[in-house]
């Protein structure tokens, strides 16, 4: 028996297949075509005048990677998280609620300062949860959280590389030819030179922006497709990891708002000889940076072996449909269907790094994951196989 609530929920919650961020390219040159000096004569108005700060609410939509955004005025500046209000939205516009039971929370979870509006004024984090509170069927953070709090004397650190690919406004690489191909991959991978990578402007824009706002960002590099790029997120101990993916990733979207630019983090948005876009997992605990530790990554290497269709489950937002484009056993990738390691392997699931193997400890790289993987899935399934030995 299914009460009406239910019923709705599960017409209305789900997301028509149709629907992807990649497609979402109409006018995106438009917001890059206004004058931005203009804006600036009225981003330097002062604030001081009392102590109101901006602050911008983010949150995952019902695709389970699409961002949004919502601003209020905070009376004053928040010294916290715990200072932030909750808020609400509507539903029904982000593919979560239906029309007349709408209102969806936002809890906010992480507070980072603004690169965009700077001063005083925030960003903030936020966890969707439904009209009852119980967490939107998006909302991975909420489990993971908990997982990270029973698996926190391991002080499981993560480190995440996010590649992507920019597009021109007609959904075409950014610097590709409008006819034909670029030429083979190879030239592109950290290169140098106008012939060789597009779009350097808003990969520097975003570092500094993230280290502004106070986001672990440890380094960037141009990718193996040409407009394709990579920054790294970490390390970062338990849940911090996928909040400061997740709000550069929104960092990202909104530099590249700017420009006139699309980010996709489709993970083959382009047919064909490329290697598609990743977000490797890179991953230890205490016991395996130290002394000894090689032994510590071998084991949790085993665990991973035996869970390897579960992991692929978590792993993209389509539960493995979007991997199975990507994971295809060529251009650096594993098999889709079969798990491996090995030293310095990038044909591998899971890779040991030559330097760890050399020192006997530091960390494991899970390469499996998607571009648009959601790393609140990808650490609470890590930590849950390797720390805690349980599958729900
Ligand atoms: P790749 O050779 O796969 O391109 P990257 O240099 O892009 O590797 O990414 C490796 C990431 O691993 C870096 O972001 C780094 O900060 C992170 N890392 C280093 N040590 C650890 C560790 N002990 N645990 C987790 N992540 C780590
Ligand atoms: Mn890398
Ligand atoms: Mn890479
Ligand atoms: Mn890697």
């Amino acid at each position: 028996m299914h009460t009406y609530t239910q019923m709705l929920e599960k017409k209305y919650t789900t997301v028509p297949s149709n629907i992807r961020e990649s497609h979402n390219l109409i006018m995106a040159d438009y917001s890059a075509a206004l004058d931005k000096k203009v804006l600036h004569k009225y981003q330097d108005l002062t604030q001081s005048d009392d102590d109101t700060v901006q602050c911008m609410y983010v949150w995952i939509d019902g695709t389970g990677e699409g961002l949004r955004c919502k601003t209020r005025t905070l009376p004053s500046e928040p010294k916290t998280i715990k200072e932030i209000p909750m808020w609400n939205y509507d539903g029904s516009s982000t593919y979560q609620a239906e029309g007349s039971n709408s209102d969806m929370f936002i809890v906010p979870c992480a507070m980072f300062r603004d690169p965009f509006r700077r001063g005083r004024n925030k960003l903030v984090l936020c966890e969707v949860f439904k009209y009852d509170m119980r967490p939107a069927e998006t909302n991975f953070r909420k489990s993971c959280k908990a997982v990270m709090e029973r698996a926190k004397e391991s002080q499981p650190w993560f480190a995440f590389e996010q590649e992507y690919i920019l597009l021109a406004q007609d959904s075409h690489p950014l610097g590709w030819p409008k006819m034909g191909y670029p030429g083979p991959q190879g030239a592109y991978y950290c290169a140098v030179g106008a012939n060789k990578v597009f779009g350097r402007d808003i990969v520097e824009a975003h570092y500094r922006a993230c280290l502004y706002a106070g986001i672990k960002i440890a380094g960037t590099n141009s990718e193996g497709m040409p407009a394709e790029w990579e920054y790294q997120i970490g390390p970062l101990e338990g849940i911090a990891a996928g909040d400061h993916l997740w709000m550069a990733r929104f960092l990202m979207h909104r530099i590249a708002e700017d420009f006139g630019v699309v980010v996709t983090l489709d993970p083959k948005p382009v047919a064909g000889d490329w290697s598609g876009a990743g977000g490797h997992c890179n991953y230890s605990t205490n016991v395996m940076r130290e002394q000894g530790g090689l032994k510590h990554i071998e084991e949790a290497i085993g665990k991973l072996r035996t869970r390897h269709k579960e992991h692929i489950k978590v792993y993209d937002p389509q539960d493995g449909k979007d991997n199975l484009k990507r994971l295809m056993g060529d251009r650096e990738t594993s098999l889709y269907d079969e798990f491996s390691s090995g030293v310095a392997d990038r044909y591998a699931s899971v890779r040991i790094p030559r330097q760890v193997f050399k020192d006997g400890r530091g960390y494991l790289e899970d390469r499996r994951p998607s571009s648009n993987c959601d790393p609140y899935r990808v650490t609470e399934a890590v930590a849950r196989t390797t720390i805690l030995d349980d599958w729900p």
